[in-house]
């Protein structure tokens, strides 16, 4: 053996090579909006109150660390099911198969070992843009990436009339990928209406439904009310995947707690399915970490700690929201840019697509240490009430 000298360098990841470069940034007005992590109105990355109450509420238990079976916390499961297809749950349960994943990156990794082993077609439409890593997870599994039309940059909302013929000219039965709420990269979600006729293309297409699920609660500040197009999707039995996480929703970011669940057409197929999927973890990392999904599960299943979740949420929700309204309200009241910046309240979410172009996004970081991914995405979530104005003067300057 040679040596690896046929590996060439990789180029670095875009979100987390900014995370990097920010770091070693010693200026003290830097700013983060790269990764879509919560952070507090002090910058600081947030462990949720009801996160540190189970925790503790665990540690006094004494568990054990024996190994989960593949598919997980079963009970953890059951609750993370619940609350994604809410009313829908109880029609459905007998033939879901859920399995605990590795936050929604694993979800996702187990959805793509699925399709490539036993789905017909490997053709995958994700939307464009999408978040970065869905072609990285879906081309390793060797899926072929194409993409439907989604984000219009002039209204800088959704082109449905675009996303609506581009799905419908794609092969039948092509699995279609859409975010369940809270659209990465562009903070701009379907209206009801409009998931009604995606859902009206997808069942005329039979086309399998991918949904990724990596903001309940983060759209509307409500679990509820961010389930709409689960369970449109779940009571109309489109045959369909979700992919949960718990990183944003529980702040559990690195303790990486998901769930993959299937929805099959009867109870006979889940058990074939759920004995595919066991097979497809074991030789993948046998079974999922034990303490993120206990501390999900304790919250889950507590009244009390549930509801003072919800409204840990709610406020982290709105603290994203108050972030949107102020840096809009600076450009367009303080500076007076004569930019549109609509665009930055009407988008829901962690994100928020500015519609700076690279070179503007590239001058953000050398001449202000504002760090933001190439397409001009923020994460709001990195804003607060100390560098909102910094902000703000720094994009009117790019931007004038
Ligand atoms: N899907 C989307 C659209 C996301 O934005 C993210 C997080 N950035 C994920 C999935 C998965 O993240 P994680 O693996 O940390 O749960």
């Amino acid at each position: 053996f040679q040596g690896w000298a046929n590996v060439p360098m990789g180029p670095p990841d875009p979100i987390f090579g900014i995370s990097e470069t920010f770091k070693k940034d010693s200026f003290p007005k830097k700013i983060n909006l790269g990764v879509g992590a919560y952070r507090d109105d002090t910058g600081k990355p947030y462990v949720l109150p009801s996160v540190r109450t189970a925790e503790a509420e665990i540690l006094k238990q004494d568990l054990d660390k024996e190994y989960l079976p593949m598919t997980g916390d079963n009970s953890f499961c059951e609750e993370a099911t619940r609350m994604a297809y809410g009313d829908v749950y109880d029609s459905i349960s007998n033939r879901l198969v859920a399995a605990q994943s590795v936050s929604g990156t694993g979800a996702l990794l187990l959805s793509s070992r699925f399709f490539s082993k036993f789905y017909p077609s490997k053709d995958i439409y994700i939307s464009n843009p999408t978040w970065g890593n869905h072609k990285n997870v879906f081309s390793n599994a060797g899926l072929n990436i194409k993409e439907y039309r989604y984000y219009n940059p002039i209204t800088k909302g959704l082109d449905i009339e675009g996303m609506l013929s581009d799905l419908s000219q794609a092969p039948n039965s092509s699995i279609v990928l859409l975010h369940a709420c809270a659209h990465n990269p562009t903070g701009v979600d379907p209206t009801h209406a409009q998931w009604n006729d995606i859902l009206r293309v997808v069942r005329d297409k039979g086309h399998f439904v991918l949904l990724d699920m990596a903001y309940q609660g983060f759209a509307s500040g409500d679990f509820a009310r961010d389930t709409y197009a689960t369970q449109l999707f779940a009571s109309n039995n489109v045959p369909m995947f979700l992919c949960q996480s718990f990183a944003k929703n529980m702040g559990l970011y690195g303790e990486r707690v998901g769930c993959f669940s299937s929805l099959t057409a009867s109870p006979e197929e889940a058990a074939r399915f759920e004995s595919q999927l066991k097979i497809l973890v074991r030789a993948s990392y046998s079974n999922p970490p034990v303490h993120g999904a206990r501390i999900a599960r304790f919250i889950l299943k507590n009244n009390d700690l549930r509801a003072q979740w919800a409204g840990e949420v709610k406020g982290m929700a709105s603290r994203i929201i108050s972030m949107r309204q102020a840096l809009r309200s600076i450009l367009e009241n303080d500076l007076k840019s004569k930019h549109g910046w609509k665009h930055i309240t009407d988008q829901i979410g962690m994100f928020c697509y500015t519609g700076l172009t690279p070179e503007q996004v590239a001058t953000l970081s050398r001449d202000y240490h504002i760090y933001l991914t190439k397409n001009g995405r923020i994460s709001i979530a990195g804003i607060n009430t100390s560098n909102v104005r910094y902000l703000a003067e720094a994009i009117h300057t790019v931007t004038s």
